[in-house]
């Protein structure tokens, strides 16, 4: 089996190439990918700023239809509609075990190798192995993943908005659901409003916040967040001012979805004494954190993180899917710009330009 697929063979650019792909094994099935989101994890690897190997196929956030199952798939039959996880892991370790899969810690070794879970990739070109970004690689168009990656997904929803489903709307929406759990009422910051920014947003207009104040430097950016549910929206040298309207004292919860040190300093800066600062994006390999030790033990404030929306994606997915539906969650607004697979390269500029909705690679 063969399938076309963007590759990286050093940071900064995507060639389309023809790849092998291995034998299709027990409780693996192929997904003929229909759209991939271009998520800050990728964006990491793709400026050189953490160490991967390659040649890799990024991409990690995808949704697409069943084109082969390779038996022992559970309940997975061809022409089924999934949305992928890339944390189909163990089941076995402590992080497993306390439902965090995405923290797993053997995922986590798989994702530095630039592996699957079991050590391998099942790609390579012209003998030589291609690895998998976030122990996916789904910028392809046949992507082979174990069948606990391939999450079910009902039909009303469309493959291109479903993609979003897969990174964006279960970390954003889960940070502020499963990690910080606010009663109603509350007041928020969010720092950053890209793709998984606008799904804080929306997580927090779906808990219950009174206070939802947006910084993003990207005037369009801030106007979607605005749509989407966000009382207030300023650019980064206004948040004083912003902060000042809002609350001298600070929101109960800020969320840092750009993972920078210098956001997430700005988020446990506004987060009031006894409030919650929540760090949702990654930051660069080797980036690290001076704090002033009173904000904790003066100020009461908790610093805590969160990754995948801190639940297992395939409890939280069909919540997502219920809000959707509901009406409560918003997809199609904010599909951004698509490209197809031969012009990832475009979608990952584009993406890097700051275009606001999710940049989409149509394989
Ligand atoms: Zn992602
Ligand atoms: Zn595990």
């Amino acid at each position: 089996m063969k399938t076309l697929a963007a590759v990286m063979h050093e940071p900064g650019r995507l060639v389309v190439e023809e790849l092998d792909l291995d034998e299709l094994q027990p409780g693996e099935v192929v997904v003929r990918m229909s759209a991939v989101g271009v998520c800050g994890t990728d964006l990491h690897s793709y400026k050189g700023e953490w160490n991967r190997p390659t040649p890799i196929v990024l991409g990690h956030e995808g949704a697409g239809v069943i084109e082969a199952v390779g038996g022992d798939a559970g309940a997975l039959r061809e022409g089924d509609r999934v949305v992928l996880s890339w944390a189909p892991a163990c089941g076995e370790c402590g992080a497993c075990r306390r439902s965090r899969p995405a923290a797993c810690g053997p995922l986590r070794s798989a994702i530095g190798k630039g592996t699957l879970l079991g050590g391998q990739t099942g790609l390579s070109l012209a003998g030589e192995t291609v690895y998998r970004g976030t122990a996916t690689g789904a910028l392809a168009e046949r992507v082979v993943v174990a069948a606990g990656a391939a999450m079910p997904l009902v039909d009303d929803v469309p493959l291109d908005q479903a993609a979003l489903l897969g990174c964006a709307a279960l970390t954003g929406v889960g940070a502020v659901l499963n990690a910080a759990r606010p009663e109603p009422g509350f007041s928020a910051l969010v720092i950053g409003a890209g793709g998984v920014g606008q799904f804080v947003v929306q997580g927090a207009r779906i808990a219950g916040a009174t206070e939802i104040l947006v910084v993003d430097p990207v005037e369009a950016r801030r106007a979607q967040a605005l749509g989407l549910g966000a009382t207030r929206a300023c650019a980064p040298d206004d948040l004083r001012e912003a902060m000042e309207e809002l609350d001298p004292e600070g929101v109960d919860y800020a969320f840092d979805a750009v993972g920078a040190p210098a956001t997430s300093k700005l988020a446990l800066r506004w987060t009031r004494g006894g409030g919650t600062a929540v760090v949702v994006g990654l930051p660069a390999a080797g980036a690290t954190l001076d704090l002033d030790p009173f904000e904790f033990s003066n100020r009461e404030k908790t610093l805590t993180g969160t990754i995948y929306g801190s639940e297992d994606p395939a409890v939280a997915l069909p919540k997502l899917i219920d809000l959707v539906r509901s009406g409560a969650l918003e997809l199609a607004s904010l599909v951004g710009p698509s490209f197809p697979l031969d012009r990832a390269d475009e979608a990952f500029q584009a993406s890097l330009a700051g275009e606001p909705g999710r940049v989409l690679v149509t394989p």
